[in-house]
């Protein structure tokens, strides 16, 4: 068995899975038709066209300097998926590694992410994951408060144009930030907030289910909720 097969498995035991019923495949034309395509996550690569509104605000945010943190990145962390997906994560801000390659959440907590995607019987191409912070703080520092202000209307105006039926937020500066609310993560982890008209959930930050396995039970308890209000069995 191979370390990565192995660590899966170690996950959805630690989620709760007592088997696996390997019968059951989500066939791809059951999900929502993409009618934009996935977004560019590069700088190279970007997108030259201007007319949607996606491609405006991707290159709004790839040419940002509205705050300190644009004068040491490597990338703008734009976000990546599928623009048209019932359920969107929200993040806090890219790591050394999301810097690196321009993705959210491609390093250890994203490896955990991508698994707990999986575990929900979806991949990370159905849903939308991002961060309310597009630029890497120096040495993964928290966003300071003026860096959230400037960098909010991205994340405001992606949920804006997905329309997600959900979205889950991870952590406290996810939910603080996109709400603009001072939430206590604790206190309102696994409970619904409505965020303009959109059911949102809170629940830890996968970096913080790193450093604590034993809140992986409670992170998993939100996604149950989040499956059945998306009508994944
Ligand atoms: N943590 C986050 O909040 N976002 C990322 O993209 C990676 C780690």
């Amino acid at each position: 068995m191979t370390a990565t097969l192995l660590d899966d498995l170690t996950l959805l035991r630690d989620l709760g899975y007592t088997h696996l019923d390997l019968t059951r495949v989500v066939e791809p034309s059951s999900r929502r038709v993409v009618e934009e395509p996935a977004m560019d996550n590069s700088t190279t690569g970007r997108l030259d066209d201007l007319a949607t509104p996606w491609a405006a605000l991707s290159a709004e945010a790839h040419d940002c300097t509205k705050c300190r943190l644009a004068g040491a990145r490597t990338n703008v962390v734009f976000g990546v998926g599928n623009p048209n997906a019932d359920l969107m994560f929200i993040g806090e801000a890219p790591g050394r590694d999301e810097d690196i390659k321009g993705e959210p959440f491609v390093g250890r907590a994203g490896q955990l992410l991508t698994d707990i995607i999986k575990a929900m019987k979806l991949t990370r191409d159905d849903v939308y994951i991002a961060n309310v912070i597009k630029c890497r703080p120096p040495e993964n520092r928290n966003p300071e408060p003026d860096e959230l202000d400037a960098c909010r209307p991205f994340i405001q105006r992606q949920v804006e144009l997905i329309q997600p039926k959900v979205i889950v937020t991870l952590g406290k500066f996810g939910l603080q930030s996109l709400t603009q609310k001072a939430y206590g993560i604790s206190a309102v982890r696994g409970q619904w907030l409505d965020y303009n008209g959109i059911k949102l959930m809170p629940t830890y930050h996968p970096a913080y289910l790193l450093r604590t396995p034993a809140a992986k039970k409670d992170v998993w308890a939100d996604m149950k909720k989040v499956m059945a209000e998306l009508g994944i069995e």
